[in-house]
């Protein structure tokens, strides 16, 4: 890595690195792509992140953190092309992304158990599975809660053993992009901790910043996580799917997803008045024929977490429907008690399904509390770790926003589709569809991060960058920056308030329950925001929170486009589908006793072939198209053939293009 200077009049003299591929962002995706693309041999690279110790990936987990994978036990016989198969069934995936995310999940997977993730395996070395949902067999496996951060524990190590640098403390605020004819992307603007910039210069930049964790009021990424993917959309990087996400309960003073145990063993639901103690009242039960229909629809959401538009009339999902109503439409609070059996709650009238588990689990005496100390102690545990003691008070808890399938759009080798060298990796890139098998979403981001890897060694190992065409482009930046920044002196409000703003809007109208008018409403608002912003700016308090001020700014461009990108899936008539529900009147009746509004407008189908591009200005026009999606390819198989192709490195060539000739660094 090279280390140079530029000069601004408002920054000083503000580092400039130079590198052959610079990684932004240290999740299990943005590691894993940094340590391939070592040993591949490119060594010149950096990993900039906020910290180590940000993100979704070392921060969150769940009841049982599912990582989904080819399936490598038992006489079930699996293949690249069956498990492409279940991820292209979701709809709206394409299915070369689906071929590549399942013939190199093995690939992948024992890299990390070359790492010495514990992911259990019997003693012949069979990987043991279950199913999870969405899932045919039984591809799924986990080490526990924390899957993801035992995955980002064991990268780190080996990013540390490779000896490759990485910048701690560094908030990306902008790419650098290098415009058409030759667009390209060329780097990033970052500011450290005390609000000072820095420059990165680089020939290929992986972005692996995560999901859109801070766009959302009623979320379950942690805290600690706002995602990056606005930088890209400023950047006009073409997304897709972006009105595919996964919402579901989960509590919030602690944010963690309430599925598994704590459903199976079937707790009281409990609304209070906003002040969270008077007027509780145990909501559900009213809505059922029988109190056993309730806990039924409880214990199924242990395995049927994510709200999902094809349970509710009568399934799982009228539980989040109802949480929602209780929430959002009367303004109550919710929460879980483990410390008494529901109103009620008579094992013996369980359904078959739920009594049965129970009684093999031997969890059918007492409160939820002994039924979870028998199944699942650690679920205990682990509120306890986090200052919340079940046995003593009750869980809070909301429908959450929490995982976008959609993303920015990207080709078999996770490289943009629309700006060369920009390699969206892990939850940023959108490449599933509308349903995707529970843990698909780290098997995704650890294909890509390898393919990426792979692509940039074999195709951009020549450093190509034209270093003072990007060197402008940085100055740009940085007088862009310093000009937006300076406006916020004046500005009437702050970041925090223009983030609350946002996240409220999103989560109101953008998030599981959605409508045609609300979110054109919202979509209006949005526009209005992110104008605002630009022409005013916003206020920080001293340097240090410059970065967060231009996050900001970023959280408002991409909300405006994802909530347009909503607002044209829905009067295109895409409908219901996946995680969100959009109301309509007249439409199909959820549940006999709910209010006129809910009623839904049922999917329309043919979407499924389809997948929705969102292509982002600027200047904050928008386009959005459906188009057919890619079929899973029929590839050549025969050994003679194929071997020649890899050889001849004919695998990364695209639509049957001759390689890219290296050019001259200038
Ligand atoms: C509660 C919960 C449970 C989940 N359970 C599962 C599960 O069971 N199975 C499954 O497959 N998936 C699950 N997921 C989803 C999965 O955990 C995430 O999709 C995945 O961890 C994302 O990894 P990532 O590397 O893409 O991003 P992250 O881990 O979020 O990392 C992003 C990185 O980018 C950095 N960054 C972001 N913006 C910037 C910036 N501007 N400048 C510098 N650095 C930046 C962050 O600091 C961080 O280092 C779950 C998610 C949640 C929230």
């Amino acid at each position: 890595m090279r280390k140079t200077t530029i000069a601004s009049p408002v920054w000083g003299r503000v580092p400039v690195h130079t590198c052959h591929t610079l990684v932004i962002g240290s999740g299990a995706a943005g590691l894993n792509a940094a340590v391939q693309l070592r040993r591949l041999g490119i060594d010149d690279l950096v990993i900039v992140t906020e910290g180590l110790d940000q993100g979704t990936s070392i921060n969150t987990g769940s009841d049982k953190q599912t990582y989904y994978k080819l399936g490598l036990c038992g006489a079930n016989g699996d293949s690249p092309r069956e498990l492409a198969d279940t991820f292209f069934d979701g709809g709206s995936m394409h299915g070369d992304l689906a071929l590549a995310e399942a013939a190199n999940s093995a690939r992948a997977f024992l890299s990390l158990v070359d790492l010495s993730v514990p992911f259990p395996r019997d003693r012949f070395g069979q990987f043991v599975g279950y199913k999870t949902d969405h899932d045919p067999r039984q591809r799924a496996t986990s080490v526990g809660p924390y899957t993801s951060r035992e995955m980002c524990r064991a990268l780190i190590a080996e990013v540390r053993r490779l000896g490759i640098a990485v910048h701690e403390g560094r908030t990306v605020v902008s790419l650098l992009s290098q415009p058409a004819p030759a667009a390209r992307a060329a780097g990033a603007l970052a500011l450290d901790a005390g609000g000072r910039a820095v420059v990165y210069l680089a020939a290929n930049t992986v972005i692996a910043v995560g999901g859109p964790g801070g766009l959302y009021r009623t979320s379950v990424y942690p805290t600690c996580h706002t995602g990056g993917i606005g930088l890209a959309l400023e950047a006009g990087a073409l997304a897709q799917s972006l009105p595919e996400s996964q919402y579901g309960l989960a509590s919030i003073g602690f944010r963690w997803n309430v599925s598994g145990t704590y459903m199976q063993v079937i707790p009281r639901f409990v609304s209070t008045a906003a002040d969270g103690v008077s007027d509780p009242r145990e909501f559900l039960l009213p809505w059922f024929d029988t109190p056993s229909q309730a806990f039924d629809r409880v214990f199924l959401k242990g395995y049927q977490w994510p709200f999902d538009t094809r349970k509710m009339a009568g399934g799982s999902s009228l539980v989040d429907i109802l949480v929602y109503i209780e929430n959002v439409a009367r303004g109550r609070r919710v929460f879980l008690d483990f410390r008494a059996n529901p109103e009620g709650f008579d094992f013996a009238r369980l359904g078959a399904e739920a009594s049965d588990y129970l009684r093999k689990s031997g969890a059918t005496d007492g409160a939820p509390l002994d039924r979870l100390r028998t199944m699942n102690p650690g679920a205990i545990q682990l509120y306890l770790d986090h200052g919340i003691d079940l046995g003593r008070e009750m869980l809070e808890v909301a429908v959450c926003s929490q995982h976008n399938n959609g993303g920015l759009a990207a080709n078999e080798w996770w490289e943009s589709l629309n700006l060369p060298h920009l390699f969206p990796v892990g939850e940023v890139n959108g490449s599933h569809g509308v349903y995707r098998p529970g843990g698909s979403a780290l098997n995704s981001g650890q294909v890509g991060s390898l393919r990426a890897a792979e692509y940039i060694a074999a195709r951009c190992r020549e450093n190509d960058l034209d270093r003072r065409a990007a060197r402008k482009t940085a100055a740009a930046a940085l007088d862009t920056a310093a000009a937006w920044l300076e406006l916020g002196a004046q500005s009437r409000r702050d970041w925090r308030a223009e983030r609350a703003e946002l996240q409220a809007r999103m989560s109101a109208a953008g998030a599981h329950i959605r409508s045609a008018l609300t979110v054109r409403n919202a979509v209006t608002e949005a526009r209005a925001q992110w104008q605002r912003l630009a022409r005013q700016g916003c206020r920080f308090a001293g340097e240090a929170e410059k970065a967060d001020a231009m996050r900001t700014r970023s959280l408002a461009f991409a909300h405006f486009v994802y909530l347009d990108a909503i607002a044209f899936a829905i009067a295109g008539g895409l409908g219901s589908r996946g995680s969100a529900l959009v109301q309509s009147a007249g439409g199909q009746i959820i549940h006999p006793k709910l209010p006129g509004e809910w009623t839904f407008q049922p999917e329309n189908p043919l979407f499924r072939e389809q997948v929705l591009e969102t292509l982002p200005r600027s200047d904050g026009t928008i386009d959005h198209r459906w188009v057919p999606r890619r079929p899973i390819p029929e590839t050549d198989l025969w050994f003679e053939t194929a071997w020649a192709a890899y050889r001849a490195g004919r695998i990364y060539d695209r639509n049957g293009n001759a390689p890219k000739e290296p050019q001259p660094n200038s």
